[in-house]
């Protein structure tokens, strides 16, 4: 469907480096997109003797358009009648075992969910219990 988006999970890297207080003081956090960078980012912080610590952990983004429609063509989100402007979509975060998670939207006219990332194959032993009979 044309307006229907994609999104998927992309897994970056954030370090933090300590910097010695009679240097500059303080951490300094980024974020990286692969471990080949990560890796570098640590050969130079163990190298240099002006940084005391450091650490780093994945942290996942879910990028990309989120789709706006139901698989029936209405629209999943709805004018907000308290905040003009503002619009309200039924919108929950699901674990999933195989991947980060799933976005499951659920359609205000018809109840369909739409479920973002669609599911992998991997995903297929994850039951989202949003709507009665759809097995995810
Ligand atoms: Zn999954
Ligand atoms: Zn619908």
């Amino acid at each position: 469907m044309s307006d229907n988006g994609a999104v998927e999970w992309v897994r970056r890297w954030r370090y933090e480096l300590r910097w010695d207080p009679g240097h500059r003081g303080g951490v300094l956090s980024r974020d990286v997109d692969t471990v080949a960078q990560l890796h570098a980012v640590v050969r130079w912080a163990l190298a240099n003797p002006n940084v005391i610590g450091y650490r780093y952990y994945p942290v996942d983004y879910l990028e990309g358009e989120p789709a706006t429609r139901c698989p029936a063509g209405h629209a999943l989100g709805q004018p907000d009648p308290r905040r003009p402007g503002r619009v309200l979509r039924s919108t929950r975060r699901y674990p999933c075992g195989a991947c980060q998670g799933h976005d499951v939207s659920a359609c205000p006219t018809c109840g369909a969910t739409v479920i973002e990332p669609a599911p992998a194959a991997e995903c297929a032993a994850l039951s989202i219990d949003v709507s009665p009979g759809r097995r995810v």
